[in-house]
Formats: C-alpha cells, sequence, structure tokens
C-alpha cells in the first residue's frame, strides 16, 4: 500500500482536491515518518509539529469553505525550510551556536510566499553552519545522512532539506545556493533542486552569507513539483534593494520548443563545454550524464561544444569573494545584537569571547581569509582582481547563450561521500562546488536532476544551466527528460 508520504505534490493536490485525505492527514503521516526516521537522519533541526497541525486544519477548513472560489492549487501541502530562512516564531540557527534560540521576528519573503499560497511549514532544515559547506558537517548541530546510505554525507550545505525530499519527509523544501548548495545536494540525494536566478527570488529574511552570490532554489521530487513551488515563491519585493524587477512567466512544462508530441525539446540548442571534462571526475559520473545528455538529444535537442574559457578560474574568484562578503556579513553577531552572549568584562571582550567561541572552525577561516582579502593592502590585489576576472567569467556565459539556450554539465564530480572523508582537508571540500560556482559568479539559474546511479546506488545529477531569467527553460527540459525516464521516481528504502 502506498501511503501518504509516497505521494509527490502533484499527486497530493489531486488527493486534496478531490477529497480523498485532508491537509491533516498528510500533516501528520509527514510528522509520524519524520519521527520514525529523524534518529537515523537527522534533517531537520527544528519541527513545527502543532503548529503544522493546526494550520493544516485551517487549510482544510479553507477548502471546505470555498468551493465556489478557487483555492491555491499549493493549500495544505507540506514543505520544509532550510534554516537560513527566517520563519517568525520558529528558532533560525543557521546550523551555529551563534544564533542557538534565536527566534525572529518576522518570515523571509519567499517563504511568506509560499504560506500565502497556503503551504504549511514542517520545521526547519539542517545546514553547514552559515551555508559554508557541501556535506551539512560544518552544521554544529551535528551531520544530516544520505537517505540512500546513512554513512554518506547528503551533500551541502542544503542537505537537510535535500534529505528531507529524498526521504519522503515532505514533496518539497526550500535551500539555497551560494556556490552549489541546492544542486550538489539534489544530486547526492537524487532529487530535483533549481537555482534561481540571483535576484528573482527575495533575499529578504535569508540570513546573508555571500550576498552577490546568494539566491533561494527548491527542492522537489519532479521538475513538475518544484516548478510549482518556484512560481509561488518567486518575483520582485521592495524589501530586497537587488529583487529584479521582471514578470515571472506562468510555467507551462509541456511547452517547450518542439511542436511534435515525441520532439518536446526540438529546435533546443544545448552546449556541452569541454572546460567541464575534468580528471577526477568519476567515471559513472560522466557515464551517466553522457547517457542523460543522449536522452535529451533523442527528445530532439541539438547538442553542441561549447566553450567557457574562464571556468578554472571559478573558484579561487569564488573562494575570495564569498569569504569577503562572509566576513562583512557576519560581523553582526557579536554576542549583542542576536543570540547568546558570552560573560565578559567588557565590550571587547564580548566581542571576541561570543564570536571565538561560538563560530565553527569553517565560519572562523572564512572571515580570516575574507577578512585578509578586504585589508588595505591587498584588497586591489585579491578581491579587487577576483571582481575583475568575475566579470570575465559572466562574459563567458553570455556569450555561450549567444550560441545556445542551455548548458549541460556533471552537478558534481562525485557521488556523495563517506562522511569524515574530507573533514581534514578543505580544499577537497571546496573542489566539490567545481561544476557549480560559476553559474553563482555569473548569476545564471541551474537545475540538477537524477540521471542514474553508481555502482553502490548512489544517485548521480545532471546540471542544466539557463541564461537570466529562464528557470521556465531549464524546468521545461528537465521534465522532457523526466517523462521518457524515470530515476526521478526511484525512493531509497528506509
Ligand atoms: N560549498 C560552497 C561553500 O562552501 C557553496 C555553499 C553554498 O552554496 N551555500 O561556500
Amino acid at each position: 500500500m502506498t501511503s501518504l508520504t509516497d505521494l509527490s505534490l502533484s499527486q497530493m493536490q489531486a488527493g486534496l482536491t478531490s477529497g480523498e485525505f485532508s491537509s491533516r492527514d498528510l500533516v501528520q503521516a509527514a510528522l509520524d515518518r519524520i519521527t520514525r526516521l529523524e534518529p537515523s537522519l537527522h534533517a531537520f533541526l527544528h519541527l513545527a509539529g502543532p503548529r503544522a497541525l493546526k494550520q493544516a486544519e485551517a487549510a482544510d477548513a479553507q477548502r471546505k469553505g470555498q468551493s465556489s472560489r478557487p483555492v491555491s492549487p499549493l493549500l495544505g501541502i507540506p514543505v520544509a525550510i532550510k534554516d537560513v530562512l527566517t520563519v517568525e516564531g520558529l528558532p533560525c540557527t543557521c546550523g551555529s551556536k551563534i544564533l542557538e534560540g534565536f527566534i525572529p521576528p518576522f518570515t523571509a519573503t519567499s517563504v511568506q510566499h509560499l504560506t500565502e499560497a497556503g503551504m504549511i511549514v514542517i520545521g526547519k532544515t539542517n545546514t553547514d553552519e552559515f551555508a559554508m559547506g557541501s556535506s551539512t558537517e560544518n552544521s554544529a548541530y551535528g551531520v544530516t545522512h544520505n537517505p540512500w546510505d546513512l554513512g554518506r554525507v547528503p551533500g551541502g550545505s542544503s542537505g537537510g532539506s535535500a534529505a528531507a525530499v529524498a526521504a519522503r519527509y515532505v514533496p518539497a523544501a526550500l535551500g539555497t545556493d551560494t556556490g552549489g548548495s541546492v544542486r550538489q545536494p539534489a544530486s547526492f540525494c537524487g532529487v530535483t533542486g533549481l537555482k534561481t536566478t540571483y535576484g528573482r527570488v527575495s533575499r529578504y529574511g535569508l540570513v546573508a552569507f555571500g550576498s552577490s552570490l546568494d539566491t533561494v532554489g527548491a527542492f522537489g521530487r519532479s521538475a513538475q513539483d518544484v516548478a510549482a513551488v518556484f512560481s509561488a515563491m518567486a518575483g520582485h519585493d521592495p524589501l530586497d534593494a537587488t529583487s529584479a524587477q521582471v514578470a515571472v512567466p506562468a510555467i507551462s512544462l509541456e511547452a517547450a520548443t518542439g511542436s511534435k508530441a515525441e520532439m518536446p525539446l526540438g529546435g533546443l540548442k544545448i552546449g556541452v563545454p569541454k572546460e567541464y571534462s575534468i580528471p577526477g571526475t568519476q567515471p559513472a559520473v560522466e557515464e551517466m550524464t553522457r547517457a542523460a545528455v543522449d536522452v535529451l538529444k533523442a527528445l530532439g535537442a541539438e547538442i553542441r561544444p561549447v566553450s567557457l574559457p574562464h571556468t578554472e578560474y571559478a573558484l579561487p574568484v569564488y573562494y575570495i569573494i564569498a569569504p569577503a562578503e562572509a566576513s562583512a556579513n557576519l560581523a553582526r553577531f557579536d554576542g549583542v545584537r542576536y543570540g547568546p552572549r558570552a560573560p565578559a568584562r567588557d565590550m571587547p571582550e564580548v566581542f571576541y569571547r561570543t564570536r571565538g567561541e561560538r563560530f565553527g572552525p569553517e565560519v572562523t577561516r572564512r572571515i580570516m581569509i575574507g577578512t585578509y582579502a578586504l585589508s588595505a593592502g591587498y584588497y586591489d590585489a585579491y578581491y579587487g582582481q577576483a571582481q575583475k576576472v568575475r566579470t570575465l567569467i559572466r562574459r563567458d556565459f553570455e556569450a555561450a547563450f549567444q550560441e545556445v539556450d542551455l548548458i549541460a554539465a556533471p552537478t558534481a564530480p562525485g557521488t556523495a561521500f563517506e562522511i569524515g572523508a574530507h573533514a581534514n582537508d578543505p580544499l577537497a571540500m571546496y573542489l566539490e562546488d567545481v561544476f557549480t560556482l560559476p553559474a553563482n559568479l555569473a548569476g545564471v539559474p541551474g537545475i540538477s536532476f537524477n540521471v542514474g546511479f553508481d555502482q553502490r546506488n548512489l544517485p548521480v545529477g545532471l546540471q542544466l544551466i539557463g541564461p537570466y531569467f529562464r528557470e521556465d527553460l531549464l524546468l521545461c527540459a528537465a521534465h522532457a527528460y523526466q517523462q521518457v525516464t524515470d530515476w526521478h521516481v526511484r525512493a531509497p528504502a528506509l
């Protein structure tokens, strides 16, 4: 018998509409499954059980009372939120001891849009501290385990959200992507993850890491489910000065470019960048992603080589810019404005004891690197230079998108690694992001979805990268792929 948690978002929508089950049933089923499996997964930092049940009852009442007026398609559907996005009244720790016990007084715009559409926040998911990492091992509250292999990481930093969707706790979840933190965990957990265009989704209520790179994204089991969440949360927000004044199109997934039903991607040009073939990529990743590109070709897409010549500089440029911005953003956590305060004799001691005791090693490392890169004598040599190279990386994409509609590449060089494998080697951890960082530096959107499994039965993700504001194209292409394959419906045995 399929249980309610097995249902995808679209199936939940259908059952709620037909009255087969209620939102309360869905939320209760999610909470039961979470209670049973959390001891082995640890995807959540906080659960909002009683509050979610109450909201579900209100959603059910609304659905009954409004039979004449159309209800929002997301009404009554559970969602999980990465713990770097604020939800009024729920703790927001960012996976850090420096925000232990902090309860924000307002809700992030992205989350607000979802709750206004009727979605029900089940809880806040685990993350690397302040979203710095690729495995959730940097969370001050313990690692999340990959649902496909409990000895391995779920990816990061949005590993809790990716694991929550893969484990069938919830049909959808929000994450954030500064350098790959939606796409890489989506790849490791075998789910679909969308990184939005910079400025597409409001950053208001997202605790800032790298302000010029941070984006809010969504996880689901399919492109169709992700499209529903994306459409609800995107759009201009006066509360975020970098939010774009660009209309969000209604996404019609069937309406890719092709006219013939069996060739839905007919006329679409997909570029395969030669710079994304690098030594060290696992053979299974190469093989599966190549096979996935063949499927896209069979669906009508024209595949051609493209070049993004400055790709090799993305990693060093990111690891100057992201820490530089982080060092400035994290200055606000000083034991005075937010969270707990270390006992001290005077103000300077408050600052350095609170920060010294409560930031973890990776955050401390980034603050030191960032402060150094921004310091008077080194600004031009590091930060200024990195910004110039960033422009070249952005231009690479602009030039490539003159020739092709989308770019295809692996999401990550490997599948999920063992917990502890990179524990003493931050550089090895940084290398996890080689294929995802360039899109953040350019600000363009990307999607990762499951295209097979390696010999250990670990999911492999394909990444598609699109031009600015073309999330619709990414979702259409992923949807077309998912219509003719079934990798995305496979579930881990838990
Ligand atoms: N893994 C990258 C980092 O550690 C990206 C993180 C992210 O996208 N939030 O910075």
